[in-house]
């Protein structure tokens, strides 16, 4: 195993500020600052990464794009385990058309693939487009994102376009994003590695609708609709906001299915 680095943080330029816990209180609530981090590995490969995550230590927690860790790192984390070079980041389309998203890939990276953004009649850039701001992400990661189980406008359409992840722990296992979800395997130590977006049938389209209180805040309720018309069993209708309580509306979905399409 790789030597851990010790972060040196130069607080107004001075000597690096070691302390565990440096803690400010800000209008009575309390922030911990990124000081607390004292060791940052950086392991070349998955295996690597696994045998620092796999104890589920509460003070070792894994980083991707940081975005979400860099604003509510728990106060307890001290060790970072970086994945960047450990899980691949790379976008591919398999032989059979399935599309595989290395768990490193940003979420620009996503809605510029070709083939993720002819996906379903576009509905990944759609919704991309409105995930907090290009400079956001342009850093965060599709795994940090899944991971990290909080509100999402990702997680409805990656439910409505039958989405799988593969994790790893120790071994690889792939998985439903519902079966993620719903049985806590993204509460249990884990590296989510890859994203996969299956073959859809053909005449498929797709839509993605958002609540929220400014263009930049979090959604707090939003829907994704795919309907495949050449299979009239293939409806989908998503209503989420937060992971572990996306709904798919078998109603609605029975109720669509039913009374057939048209050309609109
Ligand atoms: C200002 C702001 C605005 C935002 N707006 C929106 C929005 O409008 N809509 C929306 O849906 N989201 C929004 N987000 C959420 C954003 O999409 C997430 O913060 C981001 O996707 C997290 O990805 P990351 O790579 O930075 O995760 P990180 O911060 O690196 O990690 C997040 C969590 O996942 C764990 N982790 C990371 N990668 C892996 C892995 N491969 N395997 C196992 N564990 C892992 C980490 O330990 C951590 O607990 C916003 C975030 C910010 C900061």
């Amino acid at each position: 195993m790789e030597r851990p680095r010790v972060l040196g943080c130069h607080p107004g330029g001075g000597r690096p500020d070691r302390r565990a816990h440096r803690v400010l209180q800000r209008g009575g609530g309390t922030v911990v600052t990124r000081t607390q981090i004292d060791t940052y590995h950086l392991p070349p490969r998955l295996e690597g990464a696994w045998a620092l995550l796999r104890s589920g230590d509460p003070r070792v927690r894994a980083v991707s794009g940081g975005t979400d860790l860099t604003i509510a790192c728990p106060p307890e984390v001290t060790t970072l385990v970086d994945l960047s070079q450990a899980v691949p980041a790379q976008i591919t389309v398999g032989d059979d058309g399935e599309i595989e998203i290395g768990a490193m890939a940003t979420l620009t990276a996503m809605s510029q693939h070709p083939a993720v953004a002819a996906h379903a009649t576009g509905v990944i850039p759609e919704m991309l487009f409105h995930v907090g701001s290009p400079l956001l992400r342009n850093v965060c990661t599709i795994g940090g994102h899944l991971v990290r189980g909080k509100l999402s406008d990702v997680v409805p359409v990656l439910i409505a376009l039958d989405a799988e992840v593969t994790i790893h722990r120790g071994g690889d296992t792939r998985l439903t994003l519902a079966e993620y979800y719903g049985r806590g395997h993204h509460e249990q130590p884990h590296v989510l590695t890859a994203v996969h977006l299956p073959v859809l049938p053909p005449q498929t389209g797709s839509a993605f609708l958002r609540f929220a209180r400014t263009a930049f805040d979090f959604p707090l309720a939003n829907c994704c609709a795919r309907i495949s018309r050449a299979d009239g069993s293939a409806v989908r209708i998503v209503i989420g906001a937060v992971p572990q309580r996306d709904q798919r509306a078998f109603e609605a979905e029975a109720i669509v299915a039913s009374r057939g399409f048209d050309d609109a």
